[in-house]
């Protein structure tokens, strides 16, 4: 089904996969509130309440809802002509990666198409290094890359570090969940830092990206100082708003290996992530002076990112509104959705 757009087409039509899921969402609010013309491509498998509510938000903005597949490459070749697309974003899920190599087959044929975004939205999978079962995940984004650059399509990589939220280690979607409230879970001496993000500002920054001449065939890298932190500081920052210290227990890197190692998807895969991020350091290790990279803030020096004490800030608000006994609340998360996968 098709609505007519109420945004300008002035500045390129977008078209958005994977817009009804986690960092799906922040990415499309983002392009319909720059004013957008902004087709989403939704399964025609999705139901259910929670994501007809999404769809209907996002019609009510104005955008177009194409119902289709991503690996249906005669699909989205029609779909790109016929809509005139200029950007196609992909924020497909973890266990989706390698449907995008339909799309960039279609993107190809068409050759329209200004600017490519696959899904990345977490780490330089080119320099991070995770254990399996994340290992298995890079690969396929690594494939994808290559693929995007054989192709000759103008593409940006969004390596957005971090969701800004506690870093469960079993949670694939951390920032749906409050930070813990009965004892916090420190990796290795707590000392590793790492950047976390805004979802919001994950979603507007990637919009600016995308028809940014500086950002063809960039890898772009989220590092605002300001949300630089260990996940000693976080927990201290998080006891700041909560007005009480909380015991924190030690996972060491054993710990988070074993869990890797368990297998148990897709758990295991966001603890071979908490392992890159918070023992080896796979966002902080390496210097963004390569000729392809380039960072976030030196692009767009007048915006500011949401901090993380805002962030936190917005968390306590959430725990006001729950009328539940703080101290039963754990630190796994209730919501974890089938194989998404963080960073
Ligand atoms: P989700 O699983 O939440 O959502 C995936 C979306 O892709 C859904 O809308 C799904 O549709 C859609 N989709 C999947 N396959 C197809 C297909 N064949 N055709 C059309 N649509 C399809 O993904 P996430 O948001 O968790 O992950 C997106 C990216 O962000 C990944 O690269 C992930 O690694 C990264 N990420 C980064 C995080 C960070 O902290 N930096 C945190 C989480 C993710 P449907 O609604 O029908 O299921």
């Amino acid at each position: 089904m098709t609505v007519t757009p109420s945004v300008s087409s002035a500045k390129g039509r977008v078209l958005i996969v994977g817009a009804t899921g986690f960092i799906g969402q922040f990415v499309t609010e983002s392009s319909l509130d720059a004013g957008r013309s902004t087709y989403v491509l939704v399964r025609p498998s999705a139901c259910g309440p929670s994501k007809a509510k999404i769809i209907r938000a996002f019609q009510d903005k104005g955008a177009v809802i194409l119902h289709g597949l991503v690996n249906d490459k005669e699909f989205m070749e029609k779909i790109l002509r016929e809509h005139g697309i200029d950007i196609v974003i992909s924020a497909v899920g973890g266990e989706n990666i390698l449907d995008q190599l339909s799309l960039i087959e279609a993107i190809k044929t068409i050759g329209t198409i200004k600017r490519f975004l696959p899904s990345e939205f977490g780490h330089d999978v080119d320099r991070a290094d995770p254990v399996e079962p994340g290992l298995r995940m890079y690969e396929a984004k690594r494939r994808v890359r290559r693929l995007v650059e054989e192709s000759g399509v103008p593409y940006t990589y969004i390596c957005c570090n971090s969701i800004a939220s506690w870093p469960y280690h079993d949670n694939t979607h951390p920032s749906e969940v409050l930070p813990p409230l009965d004892q916090f879970q420190i990796y290795g001496d707590g000392s590793v830092k790492a950047y976390f993000v805004a979802g919001t500002d994950i979603g507007k920054f990637t919009m600016k990206t995308v028809d940014d001449i500086r950002t063809v065939n960039k890898s772009v890298h989220f590092r605002p100082t300001s949300n630089l932190c260990n996940i000693n500081e976080l927990a201290s920052l998080w006891e700041k708003k909560i007005g009480r210290t909380l015991p924190r227990v030690i996972v060491t890197e054993n710990d988070l290996l074993a869990a890797a190692a368990a297998n148990c998807i897709p758990q295991s895969i966001v603890a071979s992530f908490t392992h890159d991020i918070f023992i080896k350091g796979c966002q902080i290790n390496f210097a963004i002076d390569g000729p392809q990279d380039i960072e976030v803030s030196t692009l767009y020096p007048d915006e500011t990112f949401q901090t993380l004490d805002d962030c936190f800030n917005d968390f306590l608000a959430k725990l006001g509104d729950k009328p539940v006994n703080t101290n039963k609340i754990t630190t796994t998360n209730p919501v974890v959705e089938s194989m998404a996968i963080i960073a």
